[in-house]
């Protein structure tokens, strides 16, 4: 594959990475190496996918442990003969795009078509085995158009719809706030104005819908990371209980529901507690509790995280118990969120934490309902009683184990009408809708007559309008756009606006890794069968960040899409490895709280603030711009090429842990790749002369690479990058010390098989030392070897001997000794001879490889 003038001509001693690795990154190029194959019927796929980057500007070290990562995987899997998809794209829509535009006067699309072309430059050095022919932006018209048709498809389905919902709103720049633009004190990053929650009409997803099949799936995914499941578990929340209705006293016609997973604790309820927004506070007449409750509104709206504090407000309203008709007070609390259940919950102070809290601050009863012991009776609780047990003050139910009274009281409930059974989740369905430009256009019309239309997707796509003017007083720049907004509608054909609302961009990446397959499609967004055929992900690779959103988001995007027979898959990802975070030193000092940056500090073995001389704490954090700890991975692939920087991040830690950088394991790397440089460039000078030959040698060396064939193909398999490595180092050892005595095959055997062990991890050195042996094809196109058994065996063994059943000695036995010849070796040795002699030996029994006894 490689045309004569391009081949190497060993005249160096130096090992020179940035020359290799700059030809053979344009070999492959023009090769297109790494091109797809075309899967048939009998191939066998792998599909490998990186999380796709944003185009923030520049690449990071995350992104580089990210890539390698899974450019390892996909390599090896290619080595074992497998058809490998792996390809790359852009997450291209988001407000850092906006931001850029306000700051720097430059259009959203151009700024993001920039970052696009300066990081694929950085990509590529990093010598990925990407089919950059596949590449694609979210950003894209014939990408978005597909992500506009999806978004119909769901409509079809019935899983999109529009309700109004709590927004940011900026008063003084009239705009709708991200909740990253809202500052700890709620206020505008910008404005500065004290934001306001408004109601607007917006589209949501309904995930709802999925919940169970969501949770029930978890199941199926073995090759997940457990703890990225629970948080799965977790989001979604189910929990199952009922709802159970109480009247209220002064209006029998008005019901409050309440949603319980504790039936059983229902004769322990001593308040009703219901949120500031609750239809039932409609009802209450005393001007100065209207007031209070108004006051507590606008106290929440201004403070997060509100739920932590147990404000109570007590109301004249009182509700009837079903179970005992006792009447319970209503009161209005903080904690109580208006979207999960029905706004209301009931208190149990006995046996909850939280209601024990609010009861205590708010000097409200606390009735236990549950013992331990039937024996036991109610006392002052110190805390609230949490653990199963036996039912008192309950009636009927008292001394019935509470598991039980759970079903019966429901029961009894359902019987009489003031109870339903009920599965609650946690999961709220999904707001898709961002008042932003920089998005994917939600194709929808507006029209006085019809309401909101949706397009037909032949009418597709939204495009988004170039002549935008974004400037920091008005974000949502499509509202403005006349000659943008105007249309007519699709059903009845008088005027009308489109929607202005754009799309998260979750959106976009919600259904990405299912357009790989079939990039070039220009009808739809897939071909169907190319979805069955490489579908599920095999390996996907990314950061632990995304556990929630971005993979339960694209889970029910594979469902719902599935549901409209778009395919057949039901999960989209096999395997997910969530990679640890690149973390390096930063200084900190503890007195100001601020970082120092390590050019500024003089000894760095004792570092102190040149500011205030105070001694300065050392301590391994994420990367990050802040702390001064950032290391730019193109000035380290400057300094030890790509090949080194692989090398270590794929060595200093196991991929899900977080890494420490560390210069002096970086030139660790650098000095054994110049080692291995070494050696083949003295191997080349003379490869086809006659060497000696020790068997000896050959033997060792044989073990050796076949030990490390072994040991390195279940590495990978295993995500054990890092003893992958350590095994090459030893295969390494055995190879430099004893190549130069043994025969010329076995000498080629091993160097052949060293460079394709090593390619995977250093993609460059180990094609340039391919070539430099005399092999012409790249080595990349070359099978992983296997190992031979036979050769792991050892020829001898250690035989353990007894006396008399006690342990005397130990002797090294070859393999092919005969049972009279192991007793001719040892029955001599002085340390049996001590225990032997003089005695009449009465049996011998010897288990070959293990153990030999002799009775006296
Ligand atoms: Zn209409």
């Amino acid at each position: 594959m490689i045309s004569p003038d391009k081949q190497y001509e060993a005249d160096t001693n130096l090992y020179n990475p940035s020359e290799i690795e700059k030809k053979w990154q344009s070999i492959w190029t023009e090769n297109n190496l790494y091109k797809t194959d075309e899967l048939t019927e009998n191939s066998d796929k792998f599909y490998a996918l990186s999380m796709f980057p944003y185009p923030s500007g520049n690449l990071h070290m995350g992104h580089v442990r990210n890539y390698v990562i899974t450019d390892l995987i996909a390599r090896f899997q290619r080595f074992k003969g497998k058809s490998v998809l792996h390809p790359m794209g852009w997450d291209a829509f988001g407000l850092p795009a906006e931001n850029a535009a306000i700051e720097r006067g430059i259009s959203p699309s151009v700024w993001t078509k920039k970052n696009i072309s300066h990081m694929k430059s950085q990509l590529k050095l990093l010598g990925l085995s990407v089919d950059w022919d596949r590449e694609f932006a979210t950003c894209d018209e014939n990408y978005y158009i597909w992500t506009q048709y999806l978004f119909l498809e769901l409509y079809k389905a019935g899983l999109v719809y529009q309700k109004e919902s709590e927004v940011n709103w900026d008063p003084i720049d009239n705009t709708v706030l991200a909740n990253e633009q809202v500052d700890s004190e709620g206020k505008s990053w910008r404005s500065g104005a004290v934001v306001e929650k408004k109601l607007l009409k917006q589209w949501f997803l309904r995930i709802t819908n999925y919940a169970d099949e969501l949770l029930k799936d978890l199941e199926k995914l073995d090759n997940w990371p457990e703890r990225v499941k629970i948080m799965q578990d977790n989001w979604i929340g189910k929990s199952i209980g009922a709802n159970i209705n109480f009247n209220i006293n002064t209006n029998p016609e008005k019901k409050i529901t309440v949603f319980t997973t504790r039936p059983d604790t229902l004769f322990g309820v001593t308040y009703l507690a219901i949120s500031v927004n609750h239809s039932l506070i409609k009802k209450i007449t005393d001007q100065e509790t209207i007031q209070d409750i108004e006051n507590l509104k606008q106290y929440l709206k201004n403070n997060k995280n509100n739920e932590l504090e147990k404000i109570g407000i007590k109301t004249s309203l009182i509700a009837i118990n079903p179970v005992n008709s006792e009447p319970i007070p209503i009161w209005v609390a903080s904690y109580v969120l208006d979207e999960y259940g029905t706004g209301a919950v009931m208190g149990v102070p006995a046996h909850d934490l939280r209601d024990f809290e609010f009861a205590k601050k708010n000097n409200i009863d606390i009735k236990q309902v549950i013992v331990k012991d039937k024996s036991e009776q109610s006392k002052e609780l110190d805390n609230a009683y949490l653990e199963n047990g036996y039912l008192i003050n309950s009636n009927q139910y008292n001394g019935i184990a509470n598991t039980i009274a759970k079903l019966k009281i429901s029961e009894e409930g359902v019987n009489n009408g003031w109870a339903e059974n009920k599965i609650q989740y946690r999961l709220r369905d999904w707001l898709i809708s961002r008042q932003r430009y920089w998005g994917c256009p939600i194709p929808i019309v507006n029209c006085k007559k019809c309401g909101a239309v949706p397009l037909n997707q032949s009418d597709l796509p939204v495009s988004l309008p170039k002549d935008i003017e974004i400037s920091a007083n008005k974000i949502n720049a499509l509202g403005d756009n006349n000659n943008w907004i105007n249309t007519t509608c699709p059903k009845c054909g008088i005027a009308a606006r489109k929607e202005t609302d754009t799309m998260d961009t979750f959106m976009c990446s919600s259904w990405y890794f299912l357009r790989y397959p079939s990039s070039k499609c220009s009808t739809k967004p897939f071909e169907k069968n190319e979805i069955n055929k490489w579908l599920p992900v095999d390996q996907y690779v990314g950061g632990v960040e995304h556990a929630i959103l971005h993979l339960l988001y694209a889970r029910f995007f594979t469902k719902a899409l599935r549901d409209n027979e778009l395919f057949d898959i039901d999960e989209p990802f096999k395997k997910l490895l969530t990679q640890g975070m690149v973390q390096a030193a930063a200084y900190k000092n503890n007195k100001t709280g601020k970082y120092v940056s390590p050019s500024d500090i003089t000894d760095l073995s004792n570092p102190t603030d040149p500011i205030d001389n105070s001694k300065l704490e050392v301590l391994f954090e994420k990367m990050s711009k802040s702390k001064y700890n950032g290391i730019d991975p193109e000035s380290v692939i400057k300094k030890y090429g790509a090949d080194t920087a692989r090398m270590f991040i794929l060595f200093k830690a196991p991929p899900e842990k977080d890494l420490e950088w560390g210069d002096t394991d970086v030139e660790g790397q650098f000095r054994f790749l110049s080692r291995i440089w070494k050696l083949y460039i003295n191997c080349a000078k003379d490869i086809n002369s006659k060497s000696n030959s020790y068997p000896d040698k050959e033997k060792s060396l044989i073990k050796s690479m076949n030990i490390a064939i072994k040991e390195i193909s279940n590495d990978i398999l295993n995500n054990q990058f890092n003893t992958a490595i350590s095994e090459l180092m030893k295969f390494y050892n055995s190879l430099s010390n004893s190549i130069n005595d043994v025969n010329n095959n076995l000498k080629i055997d091993a160097l052949k098989t060293f460079c394709i062990l090593l390619a995977p991890f250093a993609p460059h050195i180990a094609e340039e030392i391919w070539h430099l042996i005399g092999f012409k094809k790249s080595v990349h196109l070359e099978h992983w070897p296997s190992f031979n058994a036979d050769a792991l065996k050892e020829d001898s063994y250690e035989l353990v001997i007894q006396v008399n059943g006690k342990v005397r000695d130990k002797v090294n036995i070859n393999n092919d000794m005969s049972e009279d010849q192991i007793k001719e070796l040892t029955l001599k040795r002085p340390n049996i001879l001590k225990w032997t002699q003089d005695k009449e030996i009465r049996k011998i029994i010897i288990v070959k490889g293990k153990i030999m006894n002799i009775v006296v």
